[in-house]
């Protein structure tokens, strides 16, 4: 990438944040919060390094990453300190060992096996490791994610392991035609957020609620969710 180009990405970022920052924070209000519960996590994938460590200079404090082979290229060069790396794609199991040092999160887990390889291979690196579970809220044959008539027993089942720690839910909702029907999913994973916390399980914390893209963050805080993950609409679409 030239100087030129770099340095028109950095003030088209600047634009962007400012903006998101504003629209998370009248979201925030209408539900009650404030622009500070909200996590923004930016999503990264196809984003070069430079303009990742910029947005961690101007205050990002969660990253996202989606695919095991770009984001272990991209590991060394990012600057990490004050920031968490997450894992948001899907996620084989025989690939977790590529991540497991490197992330302190993996949003996608939908599978006992999973979480199972998750657990062993966080034991090697002697650390927890949290997960958020992925709902798969509109039922869609095509999409991850744990079933909502089986999350809560799936929920028990991964909170044996000792080595990850539950820390919420995730969820992708379908392409909606209006906002009242998307608010509808939204409001169903915000009920099993509610749920679970009282439920009480060792081992399971209900500390995020990450739900809501670049094209429906708003209407996800609204509904809910205490953590977003923007990609495009922070660093522009994707080549
Ligand atoms: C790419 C991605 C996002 C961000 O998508 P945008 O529409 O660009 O904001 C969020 N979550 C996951 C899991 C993603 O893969």
């Amino acid at each position: 990438m030239t100087e030129n180009s770099l340095t028109d990405k950095f003030s088209y970022f600047d634009e962007n944040y400012a903006i998101i920052l504003e629209r998370v924070t009248k979201a925030a209000q209408k539900s009650g919060k404030k622009l500070s519960d909200i996590k923004i996590l930016a999503a990264t994938k196809t984003v070069p390094v430079e303009l990742i460590n910029y947005a961690i200079s101007k205050g990002i404090r969660y990253m996202g990453e989606n695919r095991v082979q770009e984001f272990q290229f991209k590991y060394e060069a990012l600057q990490k300190e004050n920031t968490e790396m997450h894992f948001i794609g899907q996620l084989q199991s025989n690939k977790v060992k590529y991540i497991a040092d490197k992330v302190c999160c993996i949003q996608s887990v939908d599978s006992v096996k999973l979480a199972a390889e998750i657990a062993k291979q966080a034991r090697k690196h002697n650390k927890v490791m949290d997960i958020l579970i992925e709902v798969n809220i509109g039922r869609e044959a095509n999409k991850g994610g744990v079933m909502p008539e089986v999350l809560f027993d799936f929920i028990e089942e991964v909170s044996v392991f000792e080595a990850v720690s539950v820390k919420g839910l995730m969820a992708i909702p379908p392409i909606c035609e209006n906002k009242s029907e998307l608010c509808g999913y939204f409001e169903k994973m915000q009920q099993y957020y509610v749920d679970i916390t009282a439920k009480k399980i060792d081992n399971v914390y209900m500390h995020s609620l990450s739900m809501g893209m670049s094209g429906d963050f708003d209407t996800a805080i609204e509904c809910g969710a205490n953590m977003v993950r923007v990609g495009s609409s922070l660093f522009g679409k994707r080549t």
